[in-house]
């Protein structure tokens, strides 16, 4: 079978592998698309994460875990699942004609789709419950204001989160250099976009959600900020100080900062703001397997609209092009792999 085989940083292409073996405890699903995830330009631009983002072929290691597609193996120790359903799920080495998912469990490995549900949104599946869970782990509160820094799929999958939840906040402001993606976050409902390039968040923070005091220190003011979500994490030479800084600078006095952002390697950060304003730091990593099925329902009954995000797709063959298109982010949102 074709697959996408990783080597090295930058070097990616499409090779002919053995299609693996489906083990009692599998089933083998036959990918209808995969999409490239923040995770897997990480792994692509620096070899991070390989160890768990790529299965390992003798051509290379395969990565890709946003997938839809049918199943066409079922092992004789799996329950509930048959050959022929459409299916998402959780496994590594999705960027192939056939992904095992091992061990297939239903309701936690395995996530049956309804008809209404195409493979293409099915690849945005495991991107919007990351959104939908970092986004609850917030805890918005209708009238609030908001920050979302990073209007990639994450980002933008939060502002759907917001919406679907159906919290009405007075600001949500999205911070991205890419216009293109923060013409989408205007779409999808931010009241504001900041490009850092040419506004400073600090200031129009504080022109649009107003100041406020600091309990603890009369006479200083701080953004009133309710709620920041860090969807950028920290980007090897990104211009200007780290997200999380921003985020503590920017957040009220008892604000809350939810980080959902990867790390390619370790930031300095001032912790004084995030002392003195006594802010809660909140880290979010992956979902809850009830989310994801929550999420399937919110693509089903078009609470979300997952295909304006989508805006590439390629063959296998194409697929290191698939990767420089997704690592552009003035040109891509979400782009994905048609085996
Ligand atoms: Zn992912």
């Amino acid at each position: 079978m074709k697959a996408a085989c990783y080597h090295a940083p930058m070097d990616l292409t499409c090779e002919q592998t053995d299609r693996p073996a489906c083990q009692p405890t599998d089933v083998m699903v036959k990918v209808g698309a995969c999409g490239i995830c923040g995770s897997d330009l990480h792994f692509y631009k620096l070899g991070l994460f390989s160890e768990v983002l790529g299965r390992p072929t003798e051509k290379g290691l395969v990565p890709g875990h946003e997938f839809g597609g049918e199943v066409v193996e079922v092992g004789d120790q799996v329950q509930g699942i048959s050959v022929g359903d459409r299916v998402t799920g959780i496994a590594f080495g999705a960027m192939a004609e056939y992904v095992p998912i091992t061990p297939a469990i239903l309701g936690f490995t395995v996530y049956k789709l309804p008809d209404e549900v195409s493979f293409d949104e099915a690849a945005t599946v495991e991107p919007l419950s990351t959104s939908y869970h970092a986004t609850r782990l917030g805890e918005p509160v209708d009238g609030e204001s908001a920050v979302v820094f990073g209007a990639g799929i994450i980002g933008l999958g939060i502002i759907q989160s917001l919406k679907a939840l159906d919290v009405k906040l007075k600001n949500l402001i999205v911070v991205d250099v890419s216009e293109k993606r923060l013409e989408m976050a205007r779409q999808l409902g931010a009241t504001h976009t900041v490009n850092p390039r040419s506004e400073d968040i600090m200031v129009r923070a504080r022109e649009i959600t107003g100041e406020m005091g600091i309990l603890v220190a009369p006479g200083m003011t701080t953004p009133a900020v309710d709620l920041v979500y860090d969807a950028v994490g920290y980007i090897k030479g990104i211009q200007g100080p780290p997200i999380i800084q921003q985020a503590t600078e920017l957040v009220r006095d008892h604000g809350r900062v939810v980080v959902v952002g990867a790390f390619e390697g370790q930031v300095s950060v001032d912790l004084m703001p995030f002392l003195v304003k006594q802010v809660r730091i909140q880290g979010s990593y992956g979902y809850w397997p009830d989310q994801v099925i929550e999420c399937i329902e919110l693509i089903r009954n078009k609470k979300v609209d997952r295909m304006t995000l989508i805006t590439h797709a390629f063959g296998l063959d194409q697929a290191k092009e698939a990767f420089d298109t997704q690592a552009d982010s003035a040109g891509s949102i979400k782009v994905i792999l048609k085996p």
